[in-house]
């Protein structure tokens, strides 16, 4: 069943790590709500008779959107699409925009599951980051929006931070663990060309930890949430049981949606088809019904190779009947040959007609994935 993916692309500062697409100028913002409502009418078709499962707000900082700016988007979605009543709708938030009067007015609108930005719970790492909130923020945002009834809560938090040691991890494991939170995303720091990180990096004003480290922080990771009930169904994504994220598993799972605001991706089954990402010209050509956006359709090969990127990734594998019966015989026999040597060496584990990912093998996931490539 399809979603939504709408882009709000503001943020109050830039983080130093960050490559989406945002402005810290928020002078278009009502501009860029009218525009989404526009794109939303102009590609109602989009998702066919389909009844919309999930709607994600991400962006960006959906945070920053008034409760009116949101409630004109939702009328606009009610009034074109068919959602269904269960549908999960996620907000991405920062932990500073999360004031008590915010959430209960959040709580007035169709939002039913918020996904936080803590990234940690250490003033230092956040100063680091230049994120724009600290480490009480971190803390009271999930305890409130607990308190004003969200009872399907995510955050988000970071690991592989320069000179983060194992210890401190843990502790910021410890912390999140404790909140009445229902759903983990940790991501190892990755460094992006065009970010201020990037640049530190390249200057060697910075070193990054070595991946020795990082992967002692990824298993523990692992056990600590293990030990507190979280099932681990995709590597950068943790939940208690019953609270997979319905939206994301759909990405992974082929399912089609639509994506609308500035860079915002849709895909439809056969094509895969992303904005523009300027927010003045993504505006501009929506308001005149000329939106901006490339496109491209996929071929067999991008569909095998990124049936084999995402399913690997999940707790849900790689389901050899499906290949089978998607694909022609040189792609199963294909995978196989290249799945060989990763068995025998204990990284992927054959069972019920699915290929998984061992705990050696969640290491080296990207690597051992575009090897199965075709
Ligand atoms: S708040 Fe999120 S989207 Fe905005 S700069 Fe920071 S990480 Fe990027």
């Amino acid at each position: 069943m399809p979603g939504i993916y709408l882009h709000i692309p503001f943020c109050k500062q830039a983080c130093n790590y960050c490559d989406f697409h945002f402005s810290t100028s928020l002078t278009s913002k009502s501009a860029m709500v009218a525009a989404i409502q526009n794109e939303l009418i102009q590609r109602k078709e989009y998702t066919g008779s389909g009844i919309i499962e999930t709607i994600y707000f991400g962006g960006g900082t959906p945070s920053l959107l008034t409760k009116a700016d949101l409630l004109q988007i939702f009328d606009t979605i009610y009034a074109n699409f068919n959602v269904a009543s269960d549908a999960e709708i996620t907000l991405e938030a920062n932990p500073d925009d999360l004031t008590p009067d915010y959430l209960k007015e959040l709580k007035t609108t169709p939002v039913n599951r918020l996904s936080i930005g803590i990234q940690s719970f250490r003033n230092e790492d956040l100063l680091w980051m230049n994120r724009a909130h600290h480490s009480g923020q971190a803390l009271s945002c999930v305890e409130e929006a607990a308190a004003a009834g969200f009872n399907n809560i995510s955050i988000d938090l970071i690991y592989g931070i320069p000179d983060m040691t194992n210890d401190q991890w843990k502790e910021n494991l410890k912390i999140a663990l404790q909140l009445p939170v229902t759903h983990l995303s940790c991501y190892c720091l990755t460094v992006e060309p065009k970010t201020a990180l990037g640049h530190f990096v390249s200057k060697k004003y910075l070193k990054m930890p070595e991946d020795e480290l990082t992967s002692i922080q990824f298993k523990t990771l692992l056990s600590a949430a293990e030990k507190a009930g979280f099932i681990q169904y995709e590597i950068s994504n943790l939940c208690k049981p019953g609270y997979f994220s319905k939206h994301n598993t759909s990405y992974w799972k082929g399912i089609h949606y639509l994506g609308v605001g500035p860079s915002a991706h849709s895909f439809n089954g056969i094509t895969r088809e992303w904005n523009v990402s300027k927010n003045a010209l993504y505006i501009k050509s929506v308001m005149e019904n000329n939106r901006k956006s490339e496109s491209e359709v996929l071929t067999t090969e991008n569909r095998f190779n990124e049936y084999i990127m995402v399913s690997l990734r999940t707790m849900w594998g790689i389901d050899l009947n499906y290949l089978k019966s998607t694909f022609s015989d040189d792609y199963y026999k294909h995978l196989l040959t290249e799945a060989t040597p990763f068995i025998a060496g204990g990284d992927l584990v054959t069972n019920n007609d699915h290929l998984y990912l061992s705990i050696s093998g969640k290491l080296i996931a990207d690597k051992l994935a575009s090897d199965l490539f075709i």
